[in-house]
């Protein structure tokens, strides 16, 4: 029996990776989930799987849901909450799925308690990677990938060393103003950047998908997981979404991983990892694909790509600070404050004014998001 802890049980990967527990119900038990706003699902899914706990991370949801509560399920509030819902004895697995950076607390206290990490919540490692990278190392802790790409990357990697490789070709489907102008972008909608032309996710990374912050995003993400530099990180726009990321090794081979867009798989494959088991997703049918397609990234209109591989160059707190950043953009954009080229050029504008250090610490991190935080208020 696989124990699972899910971090963020109530989005869009934590209900995808509750239907594989419906799946495989006699082999993964969930023993713990948690959530924030949404306690109407978190109250069925403690109904359903009876986990050990529950954690709401908003104090006044948390009430609302002790007070209708009537099971034996531990209920837990705030960041200890989470914390404990991360680390709890009975897990041998954390399936981290919480979006934005408020995720790197948990997945630091699950490493600690030497839990195998599955990894969806690529801003922890946007943010973190540096701590993230040494703590899974003391800890001997496995980090499995859940990031569709990265998945992919660590299938093709499958036998080899990381000293085989050439490069990472990463591939994003260009999101749904791919091939646009900046004109264009200029007076965009939430509701148009809100319609993913393959994936059904939460409405942050949607939105970073509209932007290409999402692959900057996922750039960072391979830089740590899999021991690259970002210059051997080449982004392919391939608007199919079936290749869904490929390695070029030392002798020019290309191996790549494809099926349909199903975040399942990849779920999947992080949770039984090494093993491959039977489902009953949809298989690839290359004769109804016929065609794929792959075209450069318009850096200059999408200019979030390029942030994120300035960021990772410059090292230190600029990753952070970019991150950060971004998810106050995108939460100001959603609720119509700013529009949508504003997202990549207050971002601009905080990495110029930002002098980065070193990352010795959490404390580090948390610092560089409070002064993100302030200086943002300032710009607008
Ligand atoms: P989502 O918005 O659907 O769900 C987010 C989850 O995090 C919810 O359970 C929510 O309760 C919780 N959460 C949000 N804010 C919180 C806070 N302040 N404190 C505590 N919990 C909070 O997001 P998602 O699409 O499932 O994405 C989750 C993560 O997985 C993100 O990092 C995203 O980049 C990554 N990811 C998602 C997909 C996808 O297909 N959805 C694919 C690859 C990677
Ligand atoms: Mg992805």
């Amino acid at each position: 029996m696989l124990n699972i802890s899910i971090l963020g049980s109530t989005g869009s990967i934590g209900t995808q990776t509750l239907e594989i527990v419906d799946y495989y119900k006699d082999e993964i038990n969930v023993v713990a989930i948690t959530g924030n706003n949404n306690i109407d699902l978190l109250e069925e899914q403690i109904e359903k799987y009876n986990p050990k706990v529950c954690a709401v991370m908003n104090e006044d949801n948390y009430k609302l849901l002790k007070n209708r509560l009537n099971s034996k399920t531990k209920l837990l509030c705030g960041m200890e909450g989470l914390k404990e819902a991360a680390s709890i004895d009975e897990a041998d697995i954390v399936l981290t799925a919480i979006s934005g950076m408020i995720g790197l607390e948990p997945t630091i206290e699950a490493i600690k308690n030497k839990k195998k990490i599955a990894l969806a919540n690529k801003e922890t490692l946007v943010t973190g990677g540096s701590i993230i990278k040494k703590l899974a190392n003391k800890y001997n802790v496995d980090i499995l990938p859940v990031d569709s790409e990265h998945s992919a990357i660590f299938q093709c990697l499958q036998g080899y060393s990381y000293n085989d490789v050439k490069k990472i070709l990463l591939t994003a489907s260009g999101g749904p103003f791919f091939g646009k102008s900046t004109e264009y972008l200029e007076n965009v909608s939430v509701d148009e950047a809100l319609k993913h032309p393959n994936w059904s996710m939460g409405k942050k990374i949607t939105v970073d998908s509209s932007t290409l912050m999402n692959k900057g995003l996922e750039m960072i993400e391979a830089y740590w997981l899999f021991d690259v530099t970002s210059r051997n990180i080449e982004v392919i726009i391939h608007p199919e979404s079936i290749i869904h990321s490929a390695v070029e090794f030392k002798d020019t081979s290309i191996i790549a991983q494809m099926g349909l867009p199903d975040m399942k798989l990849p779920i999947q494959y992080a949770l039984f990892y090494p093993e491959r088991k039977e489902n009953n997703l949809k298989s690839l049918n290359l004769f109804e694909i016929e065609s794929l397609n792959f075209h450069k990234p318009d850096t200059s209109t999408f200019k979030c790509l390029d942030l994120a591989y300035k960021a990772i160059s410059i090292g230190g707190t600029m990753p952070t600070v970019l991150n950060a950043a971004n998810e106050i953009a995108v939460e100001k954009f959603l609720s119509k404050k700013i529009k949508f080229l504003d997202i990549g050029n207050y971002i601009e504008t905080l990495m110029e004014q930002h002098s980065p250090f070193e990352v010795n610490s959490l404390e580090d991190i948390l610092y560089v998001k409070k002064w993100t935080e302030k200086k943002f208020t300032e710009l607008i």
